[in-house]
Order: structure tokens, then C-alpha cells, then sequence
């Protein structure tokens, strides 16, 4: 018989699953063969694009991608994401000191607060948000305090609430924001730089959705603020712009000593990312920029079709700006969201995410994730008619 080993305090200290009652309806739904629709999930349902795939394969054949990856990354990967970076935010980056790969934006996130919070140091999150920044935070030891987003502020944190915490050692923000769909506008990024510089605070950004936006409005990098190199690293991601989630590959960048610390943990625990998978991302950075407008223009259509016909239900929500969430407020006819997500599993077999899951502020909405194929989103419409009649 094996020993009923205990985890770890920091282990027990995350939060209790909150969608584990939505998760075990979910696969009951499905097991009985229902036809279910899944807007629950943050995973785009593309394939990846030929021309990554077939840079991926070609690299695999070549065995001196076969041993571990240079630490700081395949220096070509690294300056291409310079070029990139220039073009689209018109930032110039080092590609020796300020640019790291990653194993996915994910990875780095919850590596980096190991480098830089000591036990009991306190770091300002937003919510609702992004589980994954709680537990990298908890798992450096770091304690959290909850900056709350509010439709009133757009869903960005208050800066005079940054400006009365105390000894705060670092802030992590992600606009275009999960589960929101917020922007951030330039001016709050400048804000933000300038309370934070002024107090000291690390200023951590999650920009994995800055290639899916709508209506030709681009999200800017914080980086585009003078200054914020001095404060502040920015996590990038392949996932969402290129259909990569399943490779693993992202970037940080942005201050060299932020930098530098994160790759001196990522050095003790990885050894970077497979060597061909970073060829494969030197392929999707060198793509026709045209490639990348079918993807946006594809969620453009779903977002469309969702918002206008929960509108011609009733429901009214104010279309996303960026990403791929729809934040919509609960129905009145709900208490609150998991009742709403709950009506609608039972009742027409539609997955939705309760707001409640990301913070407590998240209460009141519901996210739907625009994930699955137009068609798809249109037999959800027919089928949300029932539920909210
Ligand atoms: C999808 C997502 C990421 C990307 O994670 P990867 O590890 O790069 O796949 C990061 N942050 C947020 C908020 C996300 O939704």
C-alpha cells in the first residue's frame, strides 16, 4: 500500500477547482453522446500553419537540433523576434540581453516571480483574471493583493489604488485581458510606468493576445512607453497568434536584469526550448503578416455572430475589442454565474465559463470563448433562445 503522502503547503494554498461541478456535468453531457457545444475553452480549434509545420520538420530531420538548446535560446529566434518587435510595436530590443524564449508564455510566468519575490513579498494582481499568475505567485511565497476590475474603471486597475499600496514589489497586468477582452490604452501603460518607477514595483505584462484584435485596432506594448524598460518585462506567446498552443513557445522581454533573472531560474529547471520547435518559430515570425488577418478576420465573423444574436435574444453585451472572449453579463433571469453556466449545460448543452472562477469580481459574467467554428456559434444562439425565454 503506498504511503498517503501530503502536499506541499504551497500546493494546499491554491485555490479550490471552482469548475469542478461545470467539468463533471460537462464530460456527463458528453459520455451520453450529447451534441455539446464548448465555449469554455482558451484554445483556438485551428491547425497550426503548413508553413510552421514544415519548418518544424525539416529541423527535426537535423541532428544538431537534437542536443540540449542553447540556454539563452537560438540566436536567429532571437533576433527575429527583434525585427518583429520593431515592426510591430516600433521598439528596438537587444536580442542578447533583453529577449529570452520560453516553454510557452506560461512557463515563464510562473518562473519568473522566483527570481525576484521573496517569501512575504507582496504583489499586486488584478482580478477577475488568468489562474496562472495566482500560483506563481504563491509558489515563490509571495503574498497577494487583489486590485479588482470593474466595467466603470474598463476593466483596468485603478492607479491611485497602486499609488496608496504599500511595500508592493511587483504588479503582473495582461491587456488585451482574459478573461475581460479589455484593452489597455497607452495612457494607462504610461501611468503605470510612472507610479511604478516612482515606488519601485516591477511591472509584469502579459501580452499573449496582442495579435488577435478587431477592427484594425492594435493593442500596444507596454514597452512602447519610454521608461518602461527601466521597470517592466513583457511575456509573449505563440499560442494564440500563430494556432501553437500545443508547442510550447513564447518569449519574455523587455528590462535585462528582470531578463537575466528569469533565464538564471529557467537555467536551474529546464534547458530551454527544443531547438527545432524554435526553428518552427522562426518560420511563424517570418510569415505574410496576411496569414495572420485570416485568423483575426475568422474570430471577427464568430465574435459578430455571437454578439448580434445574443442581441436579437435580449442579451446585450458589448462586443470585445481584442482576444478571443466574449464577457458577457448573467441574463437577469440568473442569481449568479454559476447558476447561468450551469441552465446552460443542462438546457441546451452549451459549455460556458462562470465569471466567479477568474475572482470574485468576475461574478455577474459569464465568459464564452469564440473557439469553435461560425456555424457552431449559430446553432448556439438557436439553442441559448430556450434558455433565456
Ligand atoms: C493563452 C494565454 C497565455 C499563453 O500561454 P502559453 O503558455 O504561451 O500557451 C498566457 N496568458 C494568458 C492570459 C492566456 O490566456
Amino acid at each position: 500500500m503506498s504511503v498517503p503522502f501530503e502536499f506541499s503547503d504551497r500546493l494546499k494554498q491554491l485555490p479550490p477547482y471552482l469548475f469542478i461541478e461545470i467539468d463533471k456535468a460537462k464530460r456527463a453531457a458528453m459520455a451520453e453522446g450529447r451534441d455539446v457545444i464548448n465555449l469554455g475553452v482558451g484554445d483556438p480549434d485551428q491547425a497550426t500553419h503548413k508553413a510552421i509545420i514544415d519548418a518544424m520538420a525539416k529541423a527535426i530531420q537535423d541532428p544538431g537540433n537534437h542536443h540540449y538548446p542553447f540556454d539563452a535560446g537560438v540566436p536567429q529566434l532571437r533576433s527575429e523576434i527583434a525585427k518583429w518587435f520593431q515592426g510591430r510595436f516600433n521598439v528596438a530590443l537587444d536580442p542578447n540581453s533583453e529577449i529570452l524564449p520560453l516553454i510557452g508564455s506560461k512557463e515563464g510566468l510562473a518562473h519568473f516571480p522566483l527570481a525576484f519575490i521573496n517569501p512575504g513579498d507582496k504583489v499586486l494582481l488584478t482580478e477577475p483574471a488568468y489562474p496562472a499568475y495566482q500560483a506563481a505567485v504563491t509558489f515563490a511565497g509571495g503574498k497577494i493583493s487583489y486590485l479588482p476590475l470593474k466595467a466603470s474603471n474598463d476593466f483596468l486597475p485603478k492607479i491611485s489604488d497602486i499609488e496608496e499600496a504599500k511595500n508592493v514589489k511587483a504588479i503582473i497586468i495582461c491587456y488585451p485581458n482574459n478573461p475581460t477582452s479589455a484593452v489597455a490604452t497607452k495612457k494607462f501603460y504610461e501611468d503605470l510606468v510612472k507610479v511604478c518607477t516612482e515606488k519601485g514595483i516591477i511591472i509584469v505584462s502579459d501580452l499573449a493576445y496582442s495579435e488577435v484584435y478587431y477592427d484594425g485596432v492594435k493593442p500596444p506594448s507596454i514597452l512602447e512607453v519610454p521608461g518602461a524598460r527601466d521597470v517592466a518585462i513583457e511575456f509573449h506567446s505563440f499560442s494564440k497568434t500563430y494556432y501553437m498552443t500545443g508547442w510550447r513557445l513564447g518569449w519574455a522581454c523587455g528590462n535585462a536584469g528582470l531578463v537575466a533573472g528569469l533565464a538564471k531560474v529557467k537555467s536551474n529547471v529546464d534547458s530551454g526550448v527544443f531547438n527545432a520547435v524554435q526553428h518552427a518559430g522562426i518560420a511563424a515570425l517570418q510569415m505574410d503578416p496576411v496569414e495572420i488577418e485570416d485568423m483575426r478576420a475568422c474570430y471577427q465573423e464568430r465574435r459578430d455572430a455571437l454578439i448580434n444574436g445574443c442581441r436579437s435574444l435580449g442579451w446585450k453585451i458589448d462586443p470585445p475589442k481584442a482576444a478571443f472572449y466574449v464577457w458577457a453579463k448573467v441574463p437577469a433571469k440568473f442569481p449568479d454565474s454559476m447558476t447561468c453556466a450551469k441552465a446552460f449545460l443542462d438546457e441546451a448543452d452549451i459549455v460556458l465559463t462562470p465569471g466567479v472562477g477568474f475572482g470574485k469580481s468576475g461574478e455577474g459574467y459569464v465568459r464564452m470563448a469564440l473557439t469553435v467554428p461560425v456555424e457552431r456559434i449559430h446553432e448556439a444562439v438557436q439553442r441559448m433562445g430556450k434558455v433565456l425565454a
